[in-house]
């Protein structure tokens, strides 16, 4: 019984090799048919072109007088998507195995209405973050996407300050430090980073690139959290 138990899984893996990330039945693909189609559905609410925030304007209230360095951001969800619990499993908890299928839905709701970068570069983390957890999760996002979107990937750019809180930081100040040498003039940079609350640290990132020549500067959100206000 046991040896035919063990053949039925091998063949069940040999036919659908892996399970859909969402709701577990097995088949094809990282994301099955059905929960594809009910993230692409959640993927229409209209929202600002520069801080992606839910927003029934082309550029939402707040980005029309805060003026943020940052050029366009690109959300894949918000986080009452069900890739929010699955992005907190990959950064909470390093269920790096997840993360193929957060790039299969990259790939099939987000990759078709980008234009191209020239660089990616991941938001650099506290370092007691990823410390605490082994690994840096923009990081792997990061990596992921580059192979995907064939984009280099640029980790050694920009640092955080080693003081830097992100609970006790002041929000207003610029934490970030940029190698001297660097030139980005003409370079298109893609900011990648897991989950966007505020556009605060965002914004100073795209400052610090921008005082180096940078001269389109994206956001690559995997899950925007918006404002609390439907601009
Ligand atoms: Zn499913
Ligand atoms: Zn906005």
């Amino acid at each position: 019984m046991v040896l035919f138990i063990k053949k039925v899984a091998s063949v069940l893996d040999y036919l659908l090799p892996t399970s859909c990330i969402i709701c577990s039945i097995r088949q094809l693909d990282p994301i099955c048919a059905r929960c594809l189609h009910s993230l692409v559905s959640l993927c229409k609410t209209p929202r600002c072109v520069i801080c992606a925030t839910p927003s029934h304007h082309w550029v939402c209230k707040s980005c029309r007088t805060a003026r943020w360095k940052f050029d366009a951001s690109y959300c894949l969800a918000f986080n009452h998507s069900r890739l929010w619990p699955i992005l907190m499993k990959i950064d909470r908890h390093g269920a790096l195995r997840l993360l193929p299928g957060l790039m299969f839905a990259w790939e099939k709701i987000a990759r078709p209405h980008f234009p191209p970068v020239d660089v990616l570069i991941p938001l650099p983390e506290a370092a007691q973050l990823t410390t605490q957890r082994g690994f840096s999760s923009t990081q792997e996002i990061t990596r992921k996407l580059s192979v995907l979107c064939k984009t280099p990937m640029a980790n050694q750019w920009v640092s955080l300050q080693k003081a830097y809180c992100p609970q006790q930081s002041n929000p207003i100040q610029n934490p970030f430090l940029i190698r001297a040498d660097l030139n980005l003039s003409h370079l298109r940079i893609g900011v990648v980073v897991g989950h966007m609350e505020s556009e605060y640290l965002l914004h100073h990132f795209a400052k610090t690139l921008k005082s180096k020549g940078a001269l389109w500067v994206s956001n690559w959100v995997m899950v925007r959290i918006p404002r609390k206000e439907f601009n």
